[in-house]
């Protein structure tokens, strides 16, 4: 490829005269007291002086702010002089208009044979923009720092713990009351300290854990014990959510360690005062049943009427009261551990066709079993029973339009599932989290034979200790499936 090229004006612009005068920073030459000799055109340009107002008749401190006056006298041509060479000082020149304008100078000293000073040449750099930058720059590390303080007076005044933690999940930040609630004697710390403070049974999980959501990048919701400065431990709800940045990347985890203390003492003393209630209860209940099926037995011998219905009604009422007194017994059962099994090989079909034959015969309702009536699991028989019994028991109450309930059973891999299934109101899908939750009722549900909320918790602990999964399935309108599922071998 060839070029057409002037090269007589390529000479002209690469000339050394052009290039000195019109280079893109400034050049000064000085005489070693500093008078000014020779400058170039870019120099001139910037400060608007004329060579002639310059060259033999200022010193360069002449055209320098009062504190950079000092300086060059003071520093710079010392310094020079010894050196021989400088590079990169920053000072601001005044231009003829009084305007400033930042520099930084680089310079060479130029010596005779004998090594004396004749002359300092100078280069100009303009750093306008850089200083600009600067400004900018510190400006907004300012707004970061003071974000920053706004935010930790904030976190402070928050009565509970918060923290941060960064990527790796090691905590870089703790509010006051986490400082407080530690004594930690000072803003250092890190995970490990942190870690030490867990009660020592529940240190492993939350590791584990906080390990599993760090690298799943999952938030971490876990409830654990932590010592205070006391020494005592207290119940905490630890939550943290990954900070997610524009890049899709886990930057940082916000977290914090609410106290669950008083509640969970709250539900114990609950649960003392249930367990102990529905012991006491239970002995009388029982003998006023035996005395009611007595009076059951010899109703026929008086023909008043209202007598029999009296008894049915007691009767009815009666069963009612122990079946509510069995959810809390085995809830303090399952709570104290004592919630045992007691298995053996069992044919599904029959277990689900005695259980719906008892209640079709005492509701009145169609129940369809459909089902492989070879399906064998190893279960405690009663316990399952009573979850199938439940679901059935459940439909009849929340769906009592529904005529037809449905118990479907097959077996899926090492599963057999169970269903029942109901065409009743349905479910919103917000409360089905909730369902198998202790104490957790649907309100404004229109059964007026509600219990406490404990069928469905019960169902879940011992589906959860046969190792097995349960669930729900809900349609507002269309109705509701309730599933368990069993290993099919032990
Ligand atoms: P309870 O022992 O009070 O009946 P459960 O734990 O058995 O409580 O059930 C919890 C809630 O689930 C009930 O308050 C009820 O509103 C809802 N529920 C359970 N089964 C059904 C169903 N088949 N259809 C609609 N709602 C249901």
């Amino acid at each position: 490829m060839s070029l057409q090229v002037d090269k007589n004006l390529l000479d002209a612009l690469i000339d050394t005269e052009t290039l000195y005068q019109e280079a893109p920073c400034g050049y000064v030459s000085l005489l070693p007291d500093g008078t000014i000799i020779k400058l170039n055109n870019t120099l001139l340009t910037w400060l608007n002086y004329t060579t002639k107002s310059l060259l033999y008749k200022k010193k360069f401190s002449d055209l320098l702010s009062k504190g950079g006056k000092v300086h060059f006298e003071m520093f710079f041509k010392p310094m020079i002089t010894v050196r021989g060479h400088i590079k990169e000082l920053s000072y601001e020149i005044l231009k003829k208009d009084g305007s400033v304008l930042p520099v930084l100078l680089s310079a060479k000293a130029m010596k005779d044979a004998l090594g004396s000073v004749m002359a300092i040449n100078m280069a100009v750099y303009d750093i306008t923009d850089r200083k600009s930058y600067e400004v900018e720059l510190l400006k907004a590390k300012k707004t970061a720092e003071d974000e920053k303080r706004t935010f930790q007076f904030l976190a402070d005044l928050i009565p509970e713990m918060i923290w941060t933690a960064n990527a790796d999940g090691d905590i870089d930040y703790v509010n006051q009351r986490f400082v407080q609630y530690f004594n930690l004697p000072e803003r250092n710390f890190n995970l490990s300290s942190v870690a030490s403070r867990i009660f020592k049974e529940d240190r492993k999980k939350f590791l584990n854990a906080w390990r599993e959501s760090i690298r799943a990048g999952t938030d971490l919701h876990i409830e654990i014990r932590l010592d205070n400065y006391q020494g005592n431990s207290e119940w905490h709800l630890i939550k943290a959510v990954p900070y997610i940045n524009q890049d899709g990347l886990v930057t940082k985890w916000f977290g914090s360690c609410i106290s669950t203390e008083e509640h969970i003492m709250a539900l114990k003393a609950k649960d003392d005062f249930i367990s102990i209630a529905s012991h006491e209860l239970k002995t009388p209940i029982t003998s006023l049943k035996g005395t009611l099926q007595l009076m059951d037995k010899i109703k026929n011998n008086h023909p008043d009427p209202l007598l029999h219905k009296m008894i049915d009604r007691a009767n009815r009422n009666v069963n009612k009261t122990i079946s509510l007194i069995d959810d809390l017994l085995n809830v303090s059962r399952i709570n104290e551990g004592q919630l045992y099994l007691n298995k053996k090989r069992s044919v599904i079909f029959d277990l689900i066709n005695d259980c719906c034959s008892h209640i079709k015969y005492e509701t009145g309702y169609d129940i369809l079993i459909e089902g492989d009536s070879s399906i064998e699991a190893d279960i405690d028989e009663g316990r399952i029973e009573q979850v199938i019994i439940n679901f059935i028991n459940n439909a009849i109450k929340y769906a009592p339009e529904s005529k037809l309930i449905e118990v479907g059973y097959e077996k899926n891999g090492q599963h057999v599932k169970i269903e029942v299934t109901d065409k009743g109101p349905g479910i919103s899908p917000e409360k089905l989290f909730h369902l198998f939750e202790r104490y957790y009722q649907v309100k404004n549900n229109s059964s007026g034979n509600a219990g406490l909320g404990l069928g469905l918790y019960i169902c879940a602990e011992i589906i959860k200790k046969h190792n097995g999964k349960i669930g729900v399935k809900s349609e507002l309108g269309k109705g509701s499936t309730f599933w368990f599922t069993l290993p099919a071998n032990m």
